[in-house]
């Protein structure tokens, strides 16, 4: 392939093929068919079945496989489809270390499904690189990391874990849901692997699930093809269209969104019944420094605590723009309570050692006037 010298925000709007070639067309078409004519016997377009090819989701793969700066990416029905087929290609009796702080959805997988097939897990402040080291063992595989953690915002040194597991022969797997390929590029910082639920930014329109896996191994992809197109995991023609389209406007609404959670995440400091703002655009944030240099950006997601149970009751009840609802990402702002929503399968130990309390709230900046979003939290913070 040709090396793409073109910058993020173009590759973002014109994609991986610019136009489609056979009729010009500038929004890349939907392929809406379960299955592709043979012209004859070893006589077809390279297109069989959808499971396995479609043109419309080729495009979002090599679109996003673009902004990650990876060679081959996978498109997946949802960010845990994408998880759960990475998970696949470990047998029983490999052992992981894994952030601490995760997504609900990751830990309960990792807990509630594949440990039964023998995958083991250790849990670590990934953040503390000594962790990690004390966490390695003879069976240890990979290294799985979330950066910035879902939700308390804590930022891992990727480049500083990738000396690791490059000296361990691991597998270095980084979860890049919340900064997004515009802010972060894990691979450029010795990842081997990366994740996203599309679902969230990449999307960004509340609107449809998706998930991807991006990879420079070619081995490595092999594996996770074979095992996406045999389990059926692979996003429909429709979702990925929607994905490709909500890619073109990356790069606009995230420095919107972006802007905006640094003044609200200003905003919340002042406020009585906050306790605490988890934002790692703050100068005051543990991983400021680190995000600073490795990321171009902190994204839009911001964590907080406040006083008590009844204010968490109130903001959520009074709230009137900011909408009560799991995920992240959209252009619509989003409060979620992760005690009971995002992380509600997380045992209640294990959320109090890590401070996933009920008194934590998430909030996702999305790109409304950011003197209205303020107003709805003053509003739901008062007496
Ligand atoms: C939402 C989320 C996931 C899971 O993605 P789905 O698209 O909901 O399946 C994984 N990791 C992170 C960090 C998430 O926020």
């Amino acid at each position: 392939m040709k090396s793409d010298c073109r910058n993020f925000e173009t590759k973002a709007v014109h994609g991986s093929s610019n136009f489609e070639t056979r009729t010009g067309a500038i929004s890349y078409p939907i392929y809406q068919s379960a299955t592709f004519r043979h012209e004859g016997l070893n006589h077809g377009t390279g297109y069989d079945y959808s499971r396995l090819q479609n043109p419309t989701r080729e495009e979002l793969e090599k679109t996003v496989a673009l902004l990650e700066n990876g060679k081959e990416c996978l498109a997946y029905t949802s960010g845990m489809a994408a998880i759960s087929g990475l998970l696949t290609i470990f047998k029983s009796g490999e052992h992981l270390i894994v952030s601490d702080d995760l997504y609900g959805g990751t830990y309960r997988i990792f807990e509630q499904i594949y440990k039964d097939y023998g995958i083991e897990v250790t849990y670590t402040d990934t953040t503390i690189i000594e962790n990690i080291k004390k966490s390695l063992k003879a069976n240890t595989k990979a290294i799985y990391l979330e950066t910035p953690t879902n939700p308390l915002m804590k930022i891992a040194d990727i480049k500083k874990v990738s000396e690791i597991t490059k000296k361990n022969n691991l597998l270095l797997m980084v979860d890049n849901t919340f900064m997004t390929p515009y802010y972060q590029k894990p691979l450029n910082l010795g990842a081997d692997i990366v994740i996203h639920s599309g679902t969230k930014f990449l999307g960004g329109h509340n609107d449809t699930l998706s998930g991807f896996i991006i990879v420079n191994d070619e081995d490595l992809v092999q594996k996770l093809r074979f095992i996406q197109v045999s389990t059926g995991a692979s996003l429909p023609p429709f979702d990925s269209w929607l994905i490709l389209r909500g890619i073109k406007t990356l790069s606009v609404r995230l420095d919107k969104q972006q802007e905006n959670a640094i003044k609200i995440a200003n905003f919340l400091k002042t406020q009585n019944k906050v306790k605490k703002v988890l934002y790692p655009g703050l100068k005051e944030h543990t991983g400021y420094e680190i995000l600073t240099n490795q990321a171009t950006g902190f994204g839009s997601m911001i964590s907080f605590y406040v006083d008590s149970k009844a204010t968490v009751e109130k903001i959520l009840k009074e709230v009137k723009i900011i909408i009560f609802a799991e995920s992240l990402g959209g252009v619509e702002s989003l409060i979620t309570y992760p005690d009971t929503q995002t992380h509600a399968d997380m045992p209640h130990e294990v959320k109090a050692k890590l401070g996933v309390t009920d008194k934590l709230l998430r909030l996702s900046v999305g790109i409304e006037n950011v003197d209205d979003l303020i107003s709805d939290l003053k509003n739901a913070l008062s007496d």
